[in-house]
């Protein structure tokens, strides 16, 4: 059958919007995300072709990463720009490829404000924020009114670069944010003081940018619609400012949560789906121009609710564009099992970014390489045996069968997805399992040989031109006397529910596995229920109709399930290692719920008093009736000795390969890379 605009699925997501001057082909909104491409040598070509992926995939509007209209907004000393001819020549390389694809692009302008990272800064005031060393330096009114022509500059050379429109930065507390709240907002002159004095500033950017680019140019304006910081602006505030921008000529405001020192999540992948929309749709009776809304919102379904619902005119994802560049179009063909969900890790993207590495995708390596990483259709096609499907095997045999190998899958569980099966479990991580949906999808799409429940032999292997290991890890088991003792578990009997912890429980390790276990024994497991929301709400404090300033009120913790003690040998910080944007959640979420972390721990015996242990030559024993172990993992591959003695090509891909610190983004990026070039 033919689809038709009225009985195509989703066909809320996908009806076009009129923005009067011109016409966006569906609600699917690339939100801007920093690659770090921005500021790599030749990095605007490679996010030209990042960027053409999603147009040509079918991305309505994509937005850019976050440029800045002068030298002081920088995010950071060499952080990207567009100030001048020279920049702007760079960026006709992006605005090609995308219109060259049938999309369309605006230009992110960011100005940091107080949020830079080097000397220069400037703010409304001189406060330094939490999250960076330097103290701002107090923009004078001559500064004021040079940065307000500075954006409307950075616009009109947006504009001949080819650009289709802007987006002016208004939230997450960069620099227009911080004009408009009261907390970083302490001058006296005409931009400080009373509301209608503090949202001057962006009032102003607005009107100059419309006046520089006339009226068939989109012009979005990112509003914080939940500041979640002490003296936020208020419900009536926001409203005022949402209407003040309209007035200046704004097309569309998007919708920002959150500023970036707030300490309450609002990406990761705890946050429940759509958790911040009922904001926007309460917006939409104050204001006539066209709303977008963000913020963990990761399937067609979701979108399509949204939209029809009228809850809001758009959806801005950046992450699920990462993940899998053909959203729209596998929602456009009725194939929504077939998209690589993001899963909210931020592992590949954020993280990486934060440490100044270009933004790629855990459950999609090519993201930022489409340049240099390419799946082309192998001229010689290959029998090749997969041993183990947890995620690198299933990305490498997916990966392999789409380039035409012929893959046989061995897993010796009964069901695929190996420790995705694990982490789908705990509290927080339901996400996991979309991307269990999404490699069942795909095996049956390329007709890939399963066996499950199957143990391969020696034997099973003769056949094959290649095989692949992916046998994973197995727990590491410590030395400390009485380890048998029947208290003592590991971390895989109890996500397996094998074993059952009783209400006093020491976890060992305090790896990512620890933590996650922690809020496994702590938390109850919401998810899929609609009850998460409340409870999210609740425990992080969020006044979600935003009557209290900021949106912030008292949490109100439910009382934890069990009694837990996380414990490492190290003296160093908890959860350090763990993800540079999501640490800290986690940090905190076992603070929520009581968890005490003791450091620098000797264990010396595990007997039926309870955990025995010494701190600085302290000795005491935890009266603990369950001992769980995370204390890392082992290498899982008993069949790679042999085959090599038998001189067959035999590859170790994921923990089998190397377990130490093992996640899931080195083992899906090795599977990947090793099944583009097989
Ligand atoms: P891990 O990060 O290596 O942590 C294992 C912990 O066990 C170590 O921190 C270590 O701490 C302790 N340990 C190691 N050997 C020990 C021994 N012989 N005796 C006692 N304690 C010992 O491993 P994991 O927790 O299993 O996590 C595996 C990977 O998955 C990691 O890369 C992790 O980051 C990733 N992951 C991440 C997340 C997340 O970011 N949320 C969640 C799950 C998994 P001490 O030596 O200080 O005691
Ligand atoms: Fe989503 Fe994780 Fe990929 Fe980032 S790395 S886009 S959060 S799946």
């Amino acid at each position: 059958m033919e689809l038709t605009v009225d009985n195509r699925p989703f066909k809320h997501m996908l009806a076009p919007l009129d923005l009067g001057f011109t016409v966006l082909k569906n609600r699917i909104l690339m939100g801007a995300m920093h690659t770090g491409l921005e500021e790599e040598k030749s990095g605007l070509s490679k996010l030209a072709a990042f960027y053409r992926e999603r147009a040509q995939a079918g991305v309505a509007l994509i937005v850019t990463g976050g440029f800045s209209p002068n030298m002081v907004g920088r995010l950071a000393p060499f952080s990207a720009k567009l100030t001048n001819r020279k920049e702007q020549a760079r960026h006709v390389c992006i605005t090609e490829a995308v219109h060259e694809a049938g999309g369309k692009i605006a230009l992110q302008i960011l100005h940091a404000g107080r949020y830079g990272y080097h000397p220069f800064i400037v703010a409304p005031s001189a406060i330094p924020s939490p999250i960076t060393p330097f103290k701002p330096w107090t923009l004078s009114k001559r500064g004021i009114a040079k940065t307000i022509q500075q954006f409307a500059r950075c616009a009109a050379l947006a504009q001949e670069a080819g650009y289709d429109g802007v987006e002016v930065m208004g939230s997450e507390g960069y620099l227009i944010n911080q004009f408009i709240v009261a907390h970083t907002n302490h001058r006296k002159d005409a931009w400080g003081g009373d509301f209608s004095r503090r949202m001057r500033f962006p009032v102003e950017i607005v009107r100059a940018i419309r006046a520089e680019v006339g009226p068939a140019f989109i012009l979005i304006y990112r509003l914080s619609l939940l500041d979640l910081v002490k003296q936020g602006s208020s419900w009536e505030e926001i409203v005022s400012l949402a209407q003040a921008i309209e007035q200046a000529g704004a097309t569309m405001i998007n919708t920002g949560i959150g500023w970036h020192e707030a300490r309450i999540p609002t990406i990761a992948s705890m946050v429940p789906p759509g958790v911040f929309t009922p904001l926007t749709q309460r917006l939409k009776t104050a204001v006539h121009i066209p709303l977008i809304t963000s913020n963990r919102i990761n399937t067609p379904e979701l979108v399509e609710e949204i939209i029809a619902t009228q809850q809001a005119d758009m959806v801005s994802m950046a992450r699920p564009l990462l993940a899998d560049p053909a959203f729209v179009e596998k929602a456009l063909l009725d194939e929504s099992a077939a998209i690589n969900t993001c899963i909210g890790c931020n592992q590949a993207c954020l993280d990486r970014v934060f440490v100044r590495q270009p933004a790629t995708c855990l459950v999609n390596p090519r993201a930022g390489n489409e340049t240099t990483l390419i799946y082309e259709q192998t001229q010689k096609v290959k029998k090749i045996a997969v041993v183990g499907g947890g995620p690198a095997g299933l990305a490498f045999a997916v990966t392999a069968a789409s380039r035409g190998h012929q893959i046989t899958l061995f897993e010796k569980e009964s069901i695929l997805g190996g420790q995705f099966n694990l982490a789908k479990t705990i509290p927080g991580k339901a996400d996991f399992a979309e991307s269990l949906r999404y490699y069942a999808y795909q095996l049956e799409k390329y007709k890939i040989e399963t066996h499950l429940g199957k143990t391969a032999q020696l034997a099973d292997l003769q056949r094959y031109d290649e095989i692949v290991l992916a046998t994973g890890v197995m727990p590491r088991i410590p030395e400390i006397t009485g380890i048998d003792h029947p208290s003592v578990m590991t971390y895989l009997e109890v996500l397996r529910q094998e074993k059952t912890p009783g209400k006093r429980v020491a976890i060992l390790g305090a790896g990512g596995i620890g933590f996650d276990m922690a809020i496994w024994l702590t938390q109850p497991d919401l998810q899929g229920k609609t009850e998460i929301y409340q409870d999210f709400y609740a425990r992080w404090g969020i006044d979600i109709f935003s009557d209290h300033p900021g949106g912030l009120v008292a949490p109100q913790l439910p009382a934890p399930q069990r009694e837990v003690y996380l414990l490492q040998r190290k003296k160093e910080k908890f959860g350090v290692r763990l993800g540079k944007t999501t640490g800290w959640i986690h940090r905190l979420s076992l603070k929520q719920q009581q968890v005490r972390m003791l450091g620098g721990v000797v264990y010396e015996l595990i007997d039926d008093e309870g955990l025995h242990l010494r701190i600085d030559e302290q000795k005491q024993c935890l009266a603990v009736d369950t001992v769980i172990l995370c204390t890392g993992q082992v290498e899982y591959k008993p069949l790679y000795e042999p085959l090599k003695q038998q001189r067959q090509h035999v590859h170790l891909i994921g923990g089998a390969y190397k377990a130490l610190e093992l996640d899931a983004k080195h083992a899906i990026d090795q599977a990947t890379r090793l099944a583009a070039l097989i």
